[in-house]
C-alpha cells in the first residue's frame, strides 16, 4: 500500500476512520485520548444485539512492538463506556512476534481483547470494500444514478406537459424534442452532532442532532444543494439504477457523466466544517452575579461524527424543443416520478422574458408570447405575435397580419367597406364617434329649445 507511506499519522487516522465506516462500524469518530497520547478511533459494533465499543490505535510505522499493544489493552480497560469493549491496532507496517503473541493471548474478538490489522490486511480490506485508495484519500467510485425517467410516462412527457399550458399550441403537432442527460455527481454526508456547552452557571446550550448535508460534487468547490434538488437526493427511497446494467444511451440523444471533483475524504471534511458553522449559535445567559453574558457555541470537530457518506448521480435532463424559428429549453433534475425544474423557456415570452400570466403560441413564427406581445391576426382571426406580424393602421388603429399578402387582401376589403364598418375597425374610435354625435345632437336640440 505504497500510497499510505506518504501520509502523516493524522491523515492515516482520518483514512482509517473512513475505512471503518465503509466496513459498517457505527459511530466511527477520531478522538483525543489524553494530552500526549495521540488520538484513537472510537466506534461500535453490534454483536447479537449487544453494542460493543472498539478502540482503535493507528500506528503509521514500519513495525509495531509489544508495548503498543499492551498500552492499548490498558487504555481499553479504562475507557469510559457503558458496555463491553475491545481494542484494535491498525498499522501500515507489520507487528513484531511478541506483539502478536501478546494479542493472541488476549483474544482478538473477545470482550477486552485486542485485534491486529497490518499493512497486508489493510490492502485486502481495501480491495474487499472496493475502495480506490490514492494519495491516502478515498476516491468516489459511483456506479448508481437516480432514475432519469418517469416510471410510467415517456421520456419527453414533462416537456409535453409544459406545452399544454401554452395557449394555441396543439400538443399533437409538436415535434419530438432533442433530450440529453447529464449525470451530476452528488454526495450526501449524514452526521450526528452531540455537544454540551458549559460555563460556571452550568449547561447553557446542548446539541443532539442528525443532519443530511447534500452536496453538488462536480469540479470546483462543493456546493450545498437546497430546496427541491436537495429533496430529490435526500429521499432515501428514490429509485436508483445501475449505470453498467442500464445504458442510458438507448433512451437519450446524448449522455454525459461528470467526474467527482474531490475525494470522499475531502467532502466529508468540507461537510463537517459546514455543519460546525451552521450549528454555531450565540447564547445569552445570566451569570451568578446577575450579569448578562453571551457566548458563541461552536461544536468541536470531534462532536460531529459522520454516520454515512452516500454518493449517487443526479440526472439533469435537458430537452430542446424546436418550434418554428425558435428553440425552447426545458430542463429538470429527475428522480423517478419526481422532478425539480431548472429551466422552462416554454413559460417565458421570447420578446420580453415575462413569465407571469398566460402565454400564447404564434404559429406564424413559432414564438411563445406574453399577453402584451400576442395580437390577433385581422384576416385569419388567429393569434400572431408582434415580432413577426406585418402591421398597418386602419381607422387609426394598428392591425396585425401574418404576411404582406394578408395585409394586401385586407387593404382591398377595407377599401370596399361602407363607412360604418370601417369605423368598427376601431372600437374605441367608433364608440367615441357615437358619443360625440349624441353630444352634438344634444347641444343642437337643446339650443333649438326642443329639450
Ligand atoms: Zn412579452
Ligand atoms: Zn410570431
Amino acid at each position: 500500500m505504497a500510497i499510505l507511506d506518504d501520509l502523516s499519522g493524522y491523515e492515516f487516522e482520518d483514512l482509517m476512520e473512513d475505512v471503518f465506516r465503509h466496513l459498517g462500524y457505527e459511530n466511527v469518530r477520531v478522538s483525543a485520548r489524553s494530552a500526549d497520547e495521540g488520538r484513537d478511533i472510537l466506534m461500535e459494533e453490534v454483536v447479537d444485539g449487544r453494542r460493543r465499543a472498539v478502540v482503535v490505535e493507528c500506528k503509521h510505522t514500519d513495525t509495531v512492538s509489544r508495548p503498543v499493544v499492551q498500552k492499548l489493552h490498558s487504555a481499553v480497560a479504562t475507557y469510559d463506556y457503558d458496555g463491553p469493549k475491545r481494542g484494535m491496532v491498525a498499522t501500515t507496517g507489520r507487528f513484531t512476534g511478541p506483539a502478536r503473541e501478546y494479542a493472541e493471548n488476549l483474544g482478538a474478538n473477545r470482550d477486552g481483547g485486542v485485534a491486529l490489522l497490518d499493512g497486508s490486511d489493510l490492502r485486502e480490506i481495501g480491495d474487499e470494500i472496493g475502495m480506490d485508495l490514492y494519495n491516502g484519500r478515498i476516491e468516489i467510485l459511483c456506479e448508481e444514478t437516480l432514475r432519469p425517467t418517469h416510471p410510467t410516462a415517456g421520456r419527453d412527457a414533462p416537456v409535453f406537459e409544459a406545452t399544454q399550458e401554452v395557449e394555441n399550441l396543439d400538443p399533437t403537432r409538436i415535434p419530438s424534442p432533442r433530450t440529453t442527460v447529464d449525470l451530476e455527481p452528488m454526495v450526501t454526508v449524514s452526521t450526528r452532532t452531540s455537544a454540551t456547552f458549559e460555563t460556571g452557571v452550568g449547561v447553557i446550550h446542548s446539541l443532539d442532532e442528525t443532519n443530511d448535508l447534500v452536496l453538488h460534487a462536480n469540479r470546483g468547490h462543493p456546493r450545498v444543494a437546497e430546496g427541491a434538488v436537495r429533496e430529490l437526493v435526500a429521499n432515501r427511497s428514490a429509485p436508483r439504477i445501475d449505470l453498467e446494467e442500464t445504458p442510458l444511451e438507448n433512451r437519450f440523444d446524448a449522455v454525459s457523466r461528470e467526474r467527482y471533483g474531490q475525494t470522499e475524504t475531502e467532502y466529508k471534511e468540507w461537510a463537517v466544517d459546514q455543519i460546525q458553522q451552521r450549528q454555531t449559535t450565540t447564547v445569552h445567559y445570566t451569570g451568578d452575579n446577575n450579569v448578562d453574558y453571551q457566548k458563541t457555541c461552536t461544536p468541536n470537530r470531534s462532536d460531529v461524527s459522520v454516520l454515512d457518506i452516500d454518493s449517487v448521480y443526479l440526472p439533469h435532463v435537458r430537452s430542446r424543443l424546436s418550434l418554428g424559428e425558435y428553440a425552447y429549453a426545458y430542463e429538470y433534475y429527475a428522480a423517478g416520478p419526481s422532478r425539480a425544474t431548472t429551466a422552462n423557456d416554454l413559460h417565458q415570452c421570447v420578446h420580453c422574458g415575462a413569465v407571469d400570466g398566460t402565454h400564447t403560441y404564434c404559429e406564424n413564427c413559432g414564438s411563445i408570447n406574453c399577453e402584451d406581445h400576442i395580437k390577433t391576426e385581422r384576416l385569419e382571426d388567429e393569434p400572431i405575435c408582434t415580432g413577426c406580424a406585418v402591421t398597418e393602421r386602419f381607422a387609426l388603429k394598428t392591425k396585425y397580419f401574418s404576411d404582406e399578402e394578408n395585409l394586401e387582401t385586407f387593404r382591398r376589403r377595407y377599401d370596399e367597406m361602407p363607412i360604418h364598418k370601417k369605423a368598427r375597425e376601431n372600437v374605441a374610435l367608433a364608440v367615441g364617434v357615437v358619443f360625440a354625435s349624441l353630444f352634438v345632437a344634444f347641444i343642437l336640440l337643446s339650443s333649438a329649445g326642443v329639450l
